[in-house]
Parts: C-alpha cells; structure tokens; sequence
C-alpha cells in the first residue's frame, strides 16, 4: 500500500468512527464524552506507535519492530527499504576498502598515511615491519614521538619533499631506507619508505672500491714522478729523443697525480658527514687567494681577471670545501677562455642567498652539455681538456660541496660568448 493510499484508509476510518461515535453520542445524549473518549483513545493509539516506532528506530537490534496497520504500515516498509539500500551501500564500501587496504598491504613499500596535526591514521604491513609501528598502540600517535632521528625530523617539519631523504630504518641500523612524503588533501601526508639496503651497500663498495685503488695508487706515482724529475734534471746527458720522452712522462705523471687526488677528495667528500668541520668562514680573503692563483694559472695569457667581493658577507660553512669549489670554477674559466679575455670573480648578497659567481669570455658551451657538465668524467671536448690540464672531475667536486651546503649550481652559457657559473646559497648559511 503507498503512503497517499493508506492516508485515504485513514481518513476514511476516523471519519466512519467519528460518525459512530456522534451516533451513539445523539442516542444516549453523551454526545461530548463519547467524542471526547473516543479521540483520546485514538491519539493514544498513535502516541504509543509513535513512542515504539523512535525505540525502533534508535535501537533496532534490541527493541521489536512495531506492529504496523493504517497509515504506520507504509512508513515502515519505506524505513526498510531504505535502511536495506544504506545496508548494500555499506557492504559495497566496505567491499572496496578492503580491496584498496588488501593492494596497499602486497604493496613492497611501507605507506602511512598522516593527517592534518602529523598523526598516524592509517599504515600497511610493511611500515609495521620497517618502522617499529603496532596497531593497538600507535593508531593516533605523532610521527614526531615514533621516529626520533633528528635527519629525518628536520626533513618533515621542513616541507621540501621534492627529493627523498635516506636514513637507517629505526628498527634496524642495517636496513637502509628511502623516505618520500607527499602531500594531498587538506594538510595530509603519504609517508613511503622503500628498502634500499641493496643498492646502498653497492654505492659503499663502489665508493670503497675508488677511495682505496685511488689511495693504493697515490704512493708508487709519487715514487714514479720523483724519478721521472730526476731523470728529467739530467736529461740532457741521455740526448736524441729521451728529453721530449722524459718530458711526456712527468706531464702525464702529474695529469695522474690530479685525478688521484681529486677521486681521494671526491670519496672524502662522500663519506664525511654533512658537518664536519663546518664554521664561519671569511668568504673574501679566501677569494683573494683563489684570484692569485687564477693569475698564475692564466700567466702568459694575460686574462683580465677581477675581484668584487662583499667583504662582510661571511658563510656558515666548511672552508677547505669551498675554497675548492670556488677554485676549481674560476680555474675553469682560466683553461677555457682564450688569451686575453675577461674573468670576472663576484661574491654577494642577493635577493636569493649569497652568490658566487665566476663569469668568463670563453668558449661557451652547447645547451645539450648542460645537464650533464657535474657528470664525473664528462667532458664537452676531451681532448682540449687534457690538454688545458682538466681531470673531468672538478664540476662533481663543485657539485659535492654544494649540496653539502644546501646550495645549488646554475649555468648559464653560449658557445663562443661565455659562461657564467653561479653557486646560489640559503640565507640560512649567511653568518651574522
Ligand atoms: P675538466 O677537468 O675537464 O675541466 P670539469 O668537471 O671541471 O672537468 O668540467 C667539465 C667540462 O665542462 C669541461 O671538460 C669543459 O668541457 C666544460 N667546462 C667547464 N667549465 C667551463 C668554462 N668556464 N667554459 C667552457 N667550458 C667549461
């Protein structure tokens, strides 16, 4: 029966008893109280339905459901249905979420998700298993309280996820992890963390394996290029064509002796930690010294080569570090640029961040180098930079140093007109 129906029966009833009641009333001449009584047991009759159908309603598990006639039963069967199509759409949700959950859990990747105040929400097998979490205990709890390393806290609060931090698993100092937060919705963070064990102990071995050939090498050279001067002093008395052969041999000695020490610097400054011997340093002297040996570099090439540094702008920083960062760019701009041109050596404060900067007339480079110039061993023309005395390794040195100090290189170039390398710092490294 639809609801307009069952009204119609209802009405229809109340009249009809209504009617009786009037009728009865008129006979015995008790016309008010038999209204009277009449209508009272007929609101009552409602009040009472009403009062079981809301005990139903609230509690439908312990309270009985109302018997219904007149214009009650419709009502009901229109609560059933829709409390049966809510019931289907449950199953369907609750059929998909454990299907989702199922897929996060296979995942090989540990995932958690963070609400907005930083707290666990929600985190798969694999992130119990990396990170120390147990359900019945850490559902709520902040991120901060869980995983104390002080890397990986700053990395958070810090809010730069566009590179990965990696860090020992707090579960185990042996496992190595790779951390990726993204954000999404309204303030909430995906935490994944991927187990990278492998691939660091290759990166060990690998670093391991230059630092100790590169070292092993370093003593028998230098044995080799102390003779070959020697012989060199001398090498009047073998005559014909041992001077030019003599020569060779301690140009290449010592082209040798560079790449030992600049793969020995590369491998320290892999293995350091990123605040070893870090403190304030005096940015303008130390420029002072890399422009006079720009100069000697340069010697009979006569470049025009200028200083303008701001002599209060001091870094918070590693100076060796820099100092070899800074020379090894304006040593660059010496061995590229022909005789005669323009270098020009820049230290300031800019809107940005402290910036060095080393600006040569030189040969340029082709757009297509670019990306690839920090490469260890990349050269856009090898033969020219043996010749020029280059090792191939001096712009991954730069590089190091940057990212050791939070800062960046920026090249800007055009073959035949110049370059212009940039080393931008964080205001943060400014020492006040
Ligand atoms: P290298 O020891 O060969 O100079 P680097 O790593 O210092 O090695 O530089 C990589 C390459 O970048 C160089 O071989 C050279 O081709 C190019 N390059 C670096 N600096 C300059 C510059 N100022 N002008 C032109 N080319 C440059």
């Amino acid at each position: 029966m639809s609801l307009p129906e069952a009204w119609r029966g209802e009405l229809v009833a109340v009249g009809f008893v209504t009617v009786l009641l009037i009728a009865l009333g008129l006979g015995t001449d008790y016309l008010v109280p038999f209204l009277w009584g009449g209508l009272t047991l007929y609101l009552g009759w409602h009040l009472y339905q009403l009062f079981r159908f809301t005990r139903w309603l609230n509690k439908p598990k312990t309270h009985p459901r109302p018997h219904a006639i007149g214009v009650w039963q419709p009502l009901m069967l229109r609560v059933d249905q829709l409390s049966g199509r809510g019931q289907k759409r449950k199953r369907k949700l609750s059929r998909m979420l454990s299907g989702f959950l199922e897929s996060t859990g296979a995942l090989p990747d540990a995932t958690v998700v963070l609400n907005d105040e930083g707290r666990l929400d929600w985190w798969n097998s694999v992130a119990s298993e990396f990170l120390g979490l147990d359900r019945k205990l850490h559902k709520g709890a902040l991120i901060d309280d869980l995983i104390t390393d002080p890397v990986f806290l700053s990395y958070l609060h810090a809010g730069q996820y566009s590179r990965p931090l990696h860090m020992p698993a707090p579960v185990n100092d042996n496992i190595s992890l790779e951390v990726r937060i993204v954000p999404y919705g309204k303030g909430k963070r995906l935490l994944q963390a991927r187990d990278i064990t492998r691939l660091h102990q290759l990166e060990i071995v690998r670093r391991d394996f230059v630092a100790n050939v590169s070292h092993e090498i370093r003593t028998p050279l230098t044995v080799v290029h102390g003779y070959v001067e020697t012989m060199q002093e001398s090498s009047e008395t073998f005559g014909g064509p041992w001077k030019r052969i003599i020569d060779q041999m301690r140009i290449q000695t010592l082209r040798m002796q560079r790449i030992v020490d600049d793969l020995l610097l590369l491998s320290r400054l892999e293995t350091r930690g990123s605040n070893e011997g870090q403190g304030v340093v005096g940015i303008y002297p130390l420029l002072c010294g890399v422009l006079e040996a720009a100069q000697q570099l340069s010697d009979d090439k006569h470049h025009i080569i200028t200083l303008d540094a701001d002599e209060r702008l001091r870094l918070v920083g590693n100076a060796h570090e820099l100092e070899s960062a800074f020379a090894n760019l304006a040593y660059n701009a010496v061995r590229y640029t022909p005789a005669g041109g323009t270098i020009a050596i820049r230290w300031w404060l800019s809107g940005n961040g402290p910036c060095f900067s080393v600006t040569d007339s030189g040969i340029g480079i082709s757009p297509e180098h670019l990306p690839r110039l920090t490469e260890r061993f990349y050269r856009v023309d090898v033969g020219r930079s043996r010749e020029s005395g280059g090792t191939g390794l001096g712009l991954a040195i730069v590089k190091h140093v940057l990212t050791r100090h939070d800062a960046h290189l920026l090249v800007e170039s055009e073959p035949g007109k110049g370059s212009v390398f940039t080393c931008r710092f964080p205001h943060s490294r400014v020492a006040s």
